[in-house]
């Protein structure tokens, strides 16, 4: 399989670089938080795959739900006017539990193609408006916001642009409100008040009529689990309510149990005009992703489309055994998966603390299970750690060789999203196999 792997399965971010000469690792079996490799070594996943299995692996009501709709009905189209249960059900279900009025749901196979349908609504939404010349977009440095040509240009990470040419889209980025590495100090009131300031000077520059809409992530994920201050999202929420600037919530990671809430918007008591959601929705068990529009958004949209259809969909848009899966992921959250991430989380953000006095250790950051260790060489300086050390791979394996796994940054940041199920147990075996790795990395 490994020899096969390398011939044929491209894997764009890895295989082009030096993973070819190691290999992929394979797994063949997982249950609750841990997963089983192909030499038989057990490994708590403290990635959640990729920020994505928040219910925790082997659920047999979720393979249940699953077979039941394939048995029942696999596939029908959500392309026209036609109606089947499951996916009914959950944009309900999503529509209540949302905040505010974000009452509309648009299903798509991921995050990458929820962003790149904001973009489309957002733009017919001004056409709609009177104001097509609206069609510039701004993001968040270091934001991720999918993989796909229009999302891809709201992403600001330089990997997803070196070699690629042009982006697809309109880029304008305002920095980071990274506090561990902000040029304008840690004070939270003093990041919060340069972002305003920066925001509001983009706004004037590209020309208030023509910006469409801020794309945010509460918490950055791929950016390396940066939290913006308490009162961050709410300061840039104002400026764009007050320029008519549209406030996208991508909730692709935050959402579902990560942060503690079901949405992340909930800690900032905010409401986003549109929000983006995939990955926990089915908790990696079926592709899907969604798109959660305000009222005053579909609405405006939909008057103006009339009786006229409007060209946007997916073959596998509002697919029912994803949907199916969706639910049933949503009752476990609520049966208790949901209180026990929120234990797990404080738990795990105490324990990844306990390691703020290692050497090694310059920040830890997060909220609920959603953290980061990022690694220095000096403290004071926050060197990072030199390439040659904390390779990313080399950080990976090593911790892999713990029988841990977690994201290793190429900044030299563990990245940490265990599944909602964990317990106590597996959550200091996280803490402890991170402080063996850095103890291994110190040597
Ligand atoms: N938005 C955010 C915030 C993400 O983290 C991701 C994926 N990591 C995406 C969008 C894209 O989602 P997908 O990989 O499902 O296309």
């Amino acid at each position: 399989l490994v020899e096969l792997d390398r011939r044929h399965l491209v894997h764009p971010v890895s295989s082009f670089r030096g993973h070819e000469a190691r290999g992929v690792r394979l797994l063949t079996s997982a249950e609750g938080a841990t997963v089983t490799d192909s030499e038989g070594r057990q490994l708590i996943d403290g990635f959640a795959g990729l920020w994505c299995v928040n219910a925790g692996y082997g659920q047999e009501s979720i393979v249940e739900a699953a077979a039941a709709q394939m048995r029942q009905l696999p596939y029908a189209t959500g392309y026209f006017d036609l109606g089947t249960e499951a996916p009914i059900r959950l944009a309900a279900a999503l529509a209540e539990r949302a905040p505010g009025d974000l009452d509309h749901v648009y299903f798509t196979l991921g995050g990458s193609d929820a962003v790149d349908s904001t973009i489309r609504f957002i733009r017919y939404y001004w056409h709609a408006r009177g104001m097509p010349g609206r069609d510039q977009f701004i993001s968040v440095a270091s934001g991720y916001h999918g993989s796909s040509s229009m999302g891809a240009g709201l992403t600001a990470l330089p990997l997803f642009h070196d070699g690629f040419g042009a982006p697809h889209h309109s880029q304008h980025k305002i920095a980071s409100h990274d506090l561990y590495r902000n040029p304008n100090g840690s004070d939270p009131a003093s990041v919060i008040a340069s972002s305003v300031a920066e925001l509001r000077a983009k706004v004037a520059e590209i020309g208030e009529n023509r910006v469409a809409a801020f794309y945010v992530e509460p918490i950055q994920g791929s950016g390396g689990v940066l939290v913006p201050p308490p009162g961050w999202i709410a300061a840039m929420r104002a400026v764009c309510a007050e320029f008519g600037i549209l406030f996208v919530a991508d909730e692709v990671i935050t959402g579902f149990g990560r942060t503690g809430p079901l949405f992340a918007c909930e800690d900032e008591g905010i409401v986003p005009d549109l929000m983006t959601v995939a990955k926990g929705l089915t908790s990696g068990y079926a592709p899907m992703g969604a798109v959660l529009m305000s009222d005053h958004v579909y609405q405006t949209i939909a008057d103006f489309a009339g009786a006229k259809a409007v060209g946007h969909g997916f073959t596998y848009s509002a697919h029912p055994v994803s949907a199916a899966v969706a639910l049933e992921v949503l009752s476990l959250y609520e049966g208790g998966l949901l209180e026990n991430g929120r234990a797990m989380g404080a738990r795990l953000q105490a324990g990844l603390q306990g390691l703020s006095d290692h050497p090694l250790v310059g920040d830890v950051r997060g909220r609920g299970m959603l953290a980061a260790v990022e690694l220095v060489t000096d403290k004071d300086a926050k060197i990072p750690l030199p390439a040659e050390l904390g390779a990313a791979t080399r950080l990976f394996d090593r911790a892999w060789d713990n029988g841990l796994i977690v994201r290793a940054f190429p900044q030299g940041v563990f990245g940490y999203a265990p599944p909602l199920c964990c317990t106590e147990g597996e959550i200091d075996q996280i803490v402890e196999r991170t402080r063996k790795v850095l103890d291994l990395t110190l040597d």
